[in-house]
């Protein structure tokens, strides 16, 4: 990776002006910054980036067009493969992904793959000259129906992919409102949710019938989406169980989990109490454990509602930070505070049982460990105790369990994660699986790159002898 992979050339609001509402931090490069940027593409004849992309879009196609000024050309050409370009645009870890082996990136700057699908896709939306027709008009009245859980990402991709190939497609959402960690998870300064709400609307014009407040395992399980006719299921349903800390005092008031803390601000509105009655209390003195995308979601949100101080506790440094670096650098210019190598031991409460003070443990770094990271390891008799009055915990999340118990015939890891063969079947023969519920946390574009790989094998699965 070059020094300059991660250098912010994209205009963005002032840290002291965005901290004070959920309006989109990053404002979008201009037509000028963007046909530059996609004139330094060298369109290379076996291009890495393409292969650097879960979802293989023909990268070098859409820069081209951008080049060319063709910007409705080339958001066309990137909804042939990604039916969510504004919000790959904004959340993908393209430095991680398509940029980490453009060509270009050997020697110096790799092209800004990223910002550029951002523009396209705003281009379109913005100028409304996309062909938002459904795509799938032909399907005949008994096209075969098939069933996806889950409308997150994987779920999403795999839905349109399917409608795509003519398949009648039931999209079942256990919430009210579709989208998945898009919709409750990231915040809107991040991901504004009407660009979620408008790329889910051209799913849905593809053909896909959304189907909100559904939970599968409970309000219909999976023998019965099989009785009533649909050949094959796609389980996207993610990984929405928080991981907690299991120190003392943990379940005192004023800890929450950063999904519960996140899913009252983003999903129930609460950063426009009282207009959305969801108020969420936050204190002065706010720590937030982790250091993930999660943990600068959370931790960012609590300034924005008002906290006069907010720290990052984590117990390696920050070159194991797992956050998207530019996402952390932002978080510190509207200065969040960062304590590194150290994990908390303990949580302690007021006479009322509302936390006052946590405990920490101070780390060293010692051998790498599973994940390739150095482990953390304590350094005895280094407890010490800070002051706080709110704590978000946002050390990971594994998948629901609620689906594999409703149906035990799928298989799972320990850690709860759905057991998939190299096409993403699961130990029950037709049903599918893929994004965080097989994989754990994980990102937006490897759920999508999952959801696209599971409709090619569950198409070919359909039509295969049986
Ligand atoms: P999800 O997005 O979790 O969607 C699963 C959907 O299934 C949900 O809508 C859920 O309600 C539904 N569901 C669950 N159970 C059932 C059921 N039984 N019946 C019906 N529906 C059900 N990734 C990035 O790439 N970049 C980022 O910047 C980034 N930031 C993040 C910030 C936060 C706060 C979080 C939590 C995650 C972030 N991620 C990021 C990770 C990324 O969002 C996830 O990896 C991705 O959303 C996983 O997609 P998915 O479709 O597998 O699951
Ligand atoms: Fe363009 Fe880089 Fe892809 Fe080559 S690798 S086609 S330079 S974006």
């Amino acid at each position: 990776m070059t020094d300059d992979i991660n250098k912010r050339i994209m205009p963005e609001r002032e840290a002291d002006n965005r901290i004070k509402d959920f309006e989109e931090v990053a404002l979008g490069i201009s037509t000028e910054q963007a046909v530059a940027e996609a004139k330094r593409c060298i369109q290379c004849k076996k291009p890495f980036c393409v292969k650097g992309c879960p979802v293989e879009i023909d990268i070098p196609a859409f820069i081209l067009e951008i080049a060319k000024g063709n910007f409705d050309a080339a958001a066309k050409k990137l909804k042939e493969k990604n039916a969510l370009p504004a919000i790959c645009g904004r959340v993908c870890p393209q430095e991680d992904q398509c940029e980490k082996v453009c060509i270009l990136g050997k020697k110096g700057t790799p092209i800004r793959i990223g910002y550029l699908e951002r523009f396209a896709a705003d281009w379109e939306r913005t100028q409304k000259t996309g062909d938002q027709r459904p795509e799938t008009r032909d399907r005949p009245p008994d096209a075969p129906k098939m069933a996806v859980v889950g409308s997150g990402p994987a779920g999403l991709t795999c839905a349109s992919e399917l409608a795509r190939k003519g398949y009648a497609v039931s999209l079942f959402e256990s919430l009210h409102l579709p989208g998945g960690v898009l919709s409750y998870g990231i915040p809107e300064f991040r991901l504004p949710k009407e660009i979620v709400r408008l790329e889910v609307e051209y799913i849905q014009s593809l053909g896909v019938d959304l189907q909100l407040d559904v939970l599968v395992g409970k309000t219909i399980t999976i023998q019965q989406l099989f009785d009533e006719g649909y050949k094959s299921v796609f389980l996207g349903a993610g990984a929405g169980l928080p991981r907690f800390m299991r120190v003392p005092g943990e379940n005192l008031k004023g800890v929450y989990s950063a999904n519960e803390f996140l899913v009252r601000v983003n999903l129930m509105k609460g950063y426009k109490f009282p207009e959305y009655m969801t108020p969420v209390k936050i204190g002065k003195k706010v720590a937030v454990i982790g250091a993930g995308n999660v943990a600068m979601d959370a931790a960012r949100c609590s300034l924005r509602l008002g906290a006069d101080e907010v720290t990052i506790v984590y117990r390696r440094t920050e070159k194991e930070m797992p956050a998207r670096i530019e996402e952390i650098e932002r978080a510190k210019e509207e200065g969040i505070k960062f304590v590194l190598l150290n994990a908390p031991t303990e949580v302690f409460g007021d006479e009322n049982g509302w936390v006052k003070e946590m405990e920490c443990l101070k780390m060293e770094l010692g051998e790498p460990d599973s994940s390739g990271r150095r482990r953390p390891v304590p350094i005895e008799g280094s407890e010490y105790k800070i002051q706080v009055d709110t704590i978000i915990v946002a050390i990971g999340q594994t998948p629901n369990p609620l689906i594999p118990h409703a149906d035990p015939r799928i298989k799972t890891e320990k850690w709860g994660g759905v057991i998939v063969d190299d096409k993403g079947m699961s130990s029950i023969p037709g049903v599918f699986s893929g994004g965080d519920l097989v994989r754990g946390a994980a990102t937006v574009i490897s759920a999508m790159g999952d959801g696209k790989q599971a409709a090619i094998a569950m198409d070919a699965w359909v039509n295969s002898p049986k």
